[in-house]
């Protein structure tokens, strides 16, 4: 397993995954490194939402349609007048593979949003869009559903594609495309907190 980089935040002084620190501020007054904990307490207090309860919520393990475990973590942040949880695996210590967000209301109960996520992660695993027999990708049937992210190689010219929970390249994508030459398409983009 890989060493996961820690930093301290400044309010509690716990020492917490990197991935779960926020950077909060501004240039005025300066930033501070909050744990996800202290930064929804701030945000509960900033905005008068007194009444909100945060805890930490343990990784969860689930099983996708190839019998394949996927280890999830979560993360709740509260952003004023709605609250996001997302839950993603881990990858060198960075968020990767299979990612997932659903966002409600901050006077919501927080365990029924959980529980809603992992049904949203459940139906996520349920499917495989694509195979690779013989490591050749190939779209199997007519849908693809994925995440457009940043790719370094390519400079932000073209996205890495996220899809089952895998790096797609947007060429090897538009190399699956061409298995269907003639055949016409639709694109449509959702929302990260939807689902497509
Ligand atoms: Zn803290």
């Amino acid at each position: 397993m890989s060493k996961v980089r820690k930093i301290r935040c400044e309010a509690c002084g716990e020492r917490v995954p990197s991935h779960e620190v926020i950077s909060c501020g501004d240039a005025v007054g300066g930033y501070r490194d909050l744990c996800g904990q202290c930064f929804n307490a701030e945000v509960a207090r900033l905005t008068g939402h007194d009444t909100f309860e945060d805890f930490r919520i343990e990784p969860v393990r689930l099983v996708d349609c190839a019998g394949e475990t996927h280890e999830f973590h979560f993360r709740t942040r509260l952003l004023g007048h709605i609250v996001t949880i997302d839950a993603f695996e881990l990858l060198n210590g960075s968020p990767s593979g299979y990612q997932c967000e659903i966002a409600g209301d901050p006077e919501d109960d927080l365990l029924g949003l959980l529980g809603r996520l992992v049904d949203k992660l459940r139906r996520m695993l349920s499917v495989k869009h694509i195979t690779w027999e013989n490591h050749d990708p190939q779209i199997a049937e007519q849908t693809v559903r994925g995440r457009i992210q940043w790719d370094d190689s390519a400079a932000g010219h073209t996205p890495l594609l996220t899809i089952d929970g895998r790096e797609v390249s947007w060429e090897q994508f538009s190399r699956m495309l061409m298995t269907f030459e003639g055949w016409q398409f639709r694109l449509q983009i959702f929302d990260p907190t939807d689902e497509p």
